[in-house]
């Protein structure tokens, strides 16, 4: 099929693109109308159709590949493996479901999952959907405070969580962090339900605290159907970092999120039933929900959920995996290859990769050279793909199962059906033409998957994403790109505080509230610093109270550690900033709005750029100093 005569109708005639593709998956009652965009910019899909997201993934292919393998979880950290048929993963949903029905859990009531990469999370993720309840997971990254403003927003009747998760052979215990969030988070869940490995202690609050292999044994025969829900009742909430302090609840809904996922693995991954699927991130993030547990099982593949390094035992691993379960397609992040890029070849070589067809990468820019890279080792397509937590699947990127388009290096490719992308001039709204840079944005309605809302605050949906041009409301992504004459797109960074950190979207004023909580801080700016291996590092620039503490060296790394210290307790290690310099000034509009630009600018060796705003031009030579000290 000609992929530019399909994108045309999935724009032209969305309506009917989108009934067509309604069929990929099971409805228990038809829907009555394919959108209902009544009330923009929000758009509802498939109104008035039932379905559910866990018969979809599971209970439907249990008539047909029962015995086949469904779920396959992998730690290299507890050294463990463990296969789940579609038959057995429906046994263990069923009886997860069941415990958390007798923990009190509801229809559309909130259950937080705050897990390291086991099988459980993905019963509880997928029990949820079972029953109606909406989850929230919560990267196994992050700390108390990020946890607690999360527990505060979602509200969860139930959090389900685990002893401890563990890296590189380190036991990192999860039960403390969580015991503290729930002490700072004003809304208390009911219950807690902990899988306990062993890992490490876990003290037990009496009549909260719940032990899931226990009450697990007490639901061993459970069956509980499947509720039929409206397509647009919501499925789950996914939250990610924005240009404030307080993390936006991406929500999602039911229908719409079965249907794009259907149609991604279709068209996007060349699904097959009975293969394997191998995405690398995290179930806290948006691939893992995509990507890791719903996507592939969608298309009755089997999914791997990998709990470990990419490099141990050996930097091998992964592609042991790959042969081993004769993955064909794999999802993986740029990061990951650049560091893989750095390691022996031999360890990749010595694996047969013959069942691979593709690699697709993304949640970074993928640069040329690791592209050339990986491509020349696998000797299979490389397959670029842009997209947010708030589109749930690919924006940009090229359907190699719709037509075998020809990718282009540096750029993730063109606009995907159902996607209608523009590029608009950030002062005058105008359209953009080729190789003009302008800011990436969606006119609406958003295709089915993508974000409902932004949960419990519809009008911060409204005036964070959606601005109206000629009339034409658009959605912005944020971020700043290009498109070459033949519709290539190439992303050229954000246009808001957001930093990307190996494929993580982490907030610089998330980070700028932890730091100016230590007691000696008065004022602070992280900026993000282009990084080889991980796109982007945090950079911190203190303000102290107390100057004579960084009147020596030591002092300065002393206090340059507890800061970073004061930063993995509150937000975990992945928002740690690489350094804290410490600066008398900080670079600031006659406004007092901080020159974040300037100070990347500086700490990237480029210029400043225009300077006529800058309060005291000063302060960016006590950047360039604090950097060269
Ligand atoms: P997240 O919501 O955490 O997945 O982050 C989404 C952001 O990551 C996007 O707005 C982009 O800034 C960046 N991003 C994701 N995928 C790509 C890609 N393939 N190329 C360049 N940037 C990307």
């Amino acid at each position: 099929m000609n992929y530019a005569d399909f994108y045309r109708r999935s724009i032209d005639a969305p309506e009917q693109f989108w009934d067509d593709e309604a069929a990929l998956i099971d409805w228990n009652t038809p829907y009555t109308q394919v959108l209902d965009y009544s009330h923009p910019p929000f758009a509802k899909w498939f109104v008035g159709g039932q379905t559910n997201l866990c018969h979809n993934a599971v209970d439907r292919w249990c008539a047909t590949q029962g015995d086949k393998p469904a779920l396959i979880a992998i730690s290299t950290e507890t050294n463990t493996e463990r296969t789940y048929s579609f038959n057995e993963l429906r046994a263990e949903v069923e009886r997860c479901a069941a415990m958390m029905l007798a923990l009190g859990v509801g229809r559309g009531d909130r259950v937080l999952i705050y897990m390291p990469m086991i099988a459980e999370a993905a019963f509880a993720m997928l029990a949820c959907a079972r029953i109606g309840a909406v989850h929230s997971v919560v990267f196994g990254g992050f700390a108390a405070n990020s946890l607690a403003s999360r527990i505060d927003d979602a509200k969860p009747v139930l959090v389900v969580s685990a002893d401890a998760g563990s890296r590189n052979g380190k036991a990192i215990p999860y039960k403390p962090l969580l015991d503290e969030a729930i002490a700072l988070a004003s809304a208390k869940p009911a219950h807690v339900l902990l899988v306990d490995r062993g890992l490490a202690a876990m003290s037990r609050v009496d009549g909260r605290d719940v032990d899931y292999a226990t009450l697990r044994a007490g639901h061993l025969d459970a069956r509980v159907p499947v509720t039929w829900l409206e397509s647009n009742e919501p499925s789950y909430i996914l939250y990610t970092s924005g240009t404030t302090g307080k993390p936006k609840g991406v929500q999602r809904d039911v229908g719409g999120y079965a249907v794009a996922l259907a149609s991604s693995m279709k068209y996007n991954f060349c699904a097959k039933a009975g293969e394997t699927f191998f995405a690398t991130s995290d179930i806290g993030w948006v691939v893992g929900h995509s990507y890791i547990v719903y996507g592939p099982l969608i298309a009755g593949m089997a999914t791997i959920m990998y709990e470990g390094l990419p490099i141990c035992p050996d930097p091998g691993i992964w592609w042991s995996i790959v042969a081993k379960h004769q993955v064909t397609r794999m999802f993986s992040a740029p990061t990951a290859i650049r560091v893989l890029r750095k390691q022996p070849p031999e360890f990749m070589r010595r694996h047969d990769l013959s069942s691979l067809r593709a690699l697709y990468l993304a949640g970074e820019p993928l640069d040329e050279t690791t592209s050339q890279w990986i491509a020349d080792e696998l000797g299979v397509p490389i397959i670029d793909n842009y997209w947010q937590t708030e589109t749930g699947w690919p924006i940009l990127s090229i359907a190699k199962g719709v037509e075998d388009v020809p990718t282009r290096l540096g750029s993730p490719g063109v606009a995907m059906y159902g996607y209608q992308v523009k590029l608009l001039n950030e002062s005058t709204g105008a359209e953009c033409g080729p190789n003009e840079k302008g800011v990436v944005v969606i006119e609406g309605p958003l295709p089915p998957g993508c974000m409902q809302t932004v949960y419990g605050d519809d009008q911060r949906f409204v005036d964070t994403y959606w601005s109206t041009f000629d009339g034409r409301t658009v959605y912005s992504t944020f971020d700043w790109g290009v498109r070459d004459a033949d519709g290539y797109y190439f992303i050229l960074g954000r246009t808001d505080d957001v930093i990307n950190v190996a494929g993580h979207r982490l907030g610089t004023r998330e980070i700028e509230e932890s730091i100016s909580s230590h007691p000696n801080v008065s004022e602070v700016a992280v900026v993000g610093v282009a990084d080889k291996i991980r796109t982007q590092q945090a950079v911190a620039f203190a303000i102290v109270k107390d100057a004579s503490r960084i009147a020596t060296e030591e002092g300065r790394s002393a206090l340059e550690r507890e800061i970073m210290g004061v930063v993995d307790r509150q937000l975990g290690p992945v928002a740690r900033p690489s350094r804290v310099y410490f600066v008398p000034t900080l670079p600031k509009t006659r406004s007092g709005k901080l020159l974040r630009r300037s100070i990347q600018a500086i700490c990237e060796g480029r210029s400043a750029g225009d300077l006529t705003a800058i309060e005291d031009p000063a302060s960016l030579q006590q950047i360039q100093r604090a950097l060269e000290n």
